[in-house]
């Protein structure tokens, strides 16, 4: 019987491979008119045949688990494997941002290398971070090994190369250690496909602010943000690289950091952000995940969030979750009747709430109309607020899910 399953694993990968070859560029409008090189993913096979139906099927969509991506095993109860991503359902997103975690128990700065067959002189098939890193576990040897799943987070000097691929292999039991998550107020979910970072407080969804993941290149693949889930465990701080300067950085996988929007210094000495804030909504980092500045109109932003969380965080570190936008997966269309707001005094923003803090008081509270308005002649010119990030209109959400929908 293991010898069936580890075939089909090794079929499994070298379907991965080929696919992660035949990667297709296409070209989408970003909301701020740029050009955007989007690569879909190619690489994941589904076991669900709902999912390979050419009618598709929107419930299916927001069922899919990451577990499903890979061999298909159940994993612990409330698990990020065995939870839909489906950001709407609370309270299966809450049951995950607390469910416990098995991660590798070496340093958050070293990594380890799953093997393809439970032996140290077997070929290395994923990297795997110390730490902050939980890995799937699949099946549990008599032998000293265990078989796991993880999105290998493979970094630009990785002899593995297995960039961001959703991997099994084999690594000794001795390392792996499950852990009750520390913070029992917060947990966080980035979602690649919507580009939002959703903090979750005691079981609610309490603010959604925009962010920018990683965006790769055919030179650059390890630019693509690794996926599974995480743990963040140390306040880095401020850091620079190259010309940029980056503000209230936490680590969750060793080289990746969530951080505010970084900026370069003004001859003045003053901060800019003009290069990177358009972004927000859009892939656009090497790696790291980078979150508004802007205060939301409850004052969130990732000075918030570094204020609320780094006091105590590698003692009881949150839950950080990133959902992979896999093919078969779709943004849901807001209700037609969702309340947007905008200044009917010649504001050039539509948003999500009657105050905002990129409207100045003399224009507050705004003009309340609906989502199904959106596409009217008084609103049509209107673009997304950078502030309060108002969801998007239907035209983008369609852009985003046709590169998405399975044939
Ligand atoms: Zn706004």
């Amino acid at each position: 019987m293991k010898t069936i399953i580890f075939l089909l694993l090794i079929v499994m990968v070298s379907v991965m491979l080929m696919g992660a070859t035949a990667e297709v560029t296409v070209s989408i409008i970003s909301p701020s008119g740029d050009v955007v090189e989007v690569t879909p993913e190619t690489t994941h096979a589904y076991d669900d045949e709902t999912m390979q139906d050419s009618a598709y099927n929107a419930a299916a969509a927001q069922s899919i688990t990451p577990s499903a991506l890979g061999v298909g095993l159940a994993g612990q109860e409330n698990s990020y494997w065995v939870t839909p991503m489906d950001i709407r359902d609370e309270a299966a997103v809450w049951a995950m941002l607390m469910a416990p975690i098995t991660v590798v128990d070496i340093d958050q700065k070293l990594q380890v290398q799953l093997r393809r067959e439970p032996s140290d002189d077997s070929e290395a098939v994923a990297d795997v971070t110390g730490t902050s890193q939980g890995v799937h576990v699949l099946e549990t040897l008599d032998n000293g090994w265990s078989l796991v799943e993880v999105y290998s987070s493979s970094f630009h000097d990785s002899k593995v190369k297995a960039w961001n691929q959703l991997t099994q292999g084999y690594i000794k039991t001795s390392l792996l250690k499950t852990r009750e998550v520390g913070n029992r107020q917060y947990g966080m979910v980035v979602d690649k496909l919507t580009q939002r970072l959703y903090i979750f407080k005691e079981g609610k969804l309490f603010a959604e602010l925009l962010i920018s993941t990683g965006l790769p290149n055919e030179r650059q693949p390890y630019n693509e943000t690794r996926s599974g889930e995480f743990l963040l465990v140390s306040a880095v701080g401020q850091f620079r690289s190259d010309n940029m300067l980056s503000n209230y950085a936490f680590r969750f996988n060793f080289g990746d950091l969530i951080h505010e929007v970084p900026h370069v210094l003004n001859a003045d000495g003053g901060a800019n952000y003009k290069y990177t804030e358009p972004k927000l909504g859009e892939r656009a980092s090497h790696g790291c995940i980078r979150v508004q500045r802007l205060r939301n109109p409850d004052g969130i932003n990732m000075r918030w969030i570094w204020n609320e969380l780094y006091k105590g965080i590698a003692q009881n570190p949150v839950k950080f979750v990133i959902w992979e936008d896999v093919m078969g997966r779709q943004i849901p269309l807001p209700d037609a009747d969702t309340p947007l707001y905008y200044n009917a005094n010649g504001g050039q923003n539509y948003h999500s709430a009657p105050s905002c803090y990129g409207v100045r008081d003399e224009f507050l509270p705004m003009t309340q109309f609906t989502y199904a308005q959106l596409e009217d002649s008084e609103h049509k010119s209107l673009t997304p607020c950078p502030y309060c990030a108002p969801v998007r209109r239907e035209s983008e959400i369609e852009a985003i899910n046709a590169l998405h929908r399975p044939e």
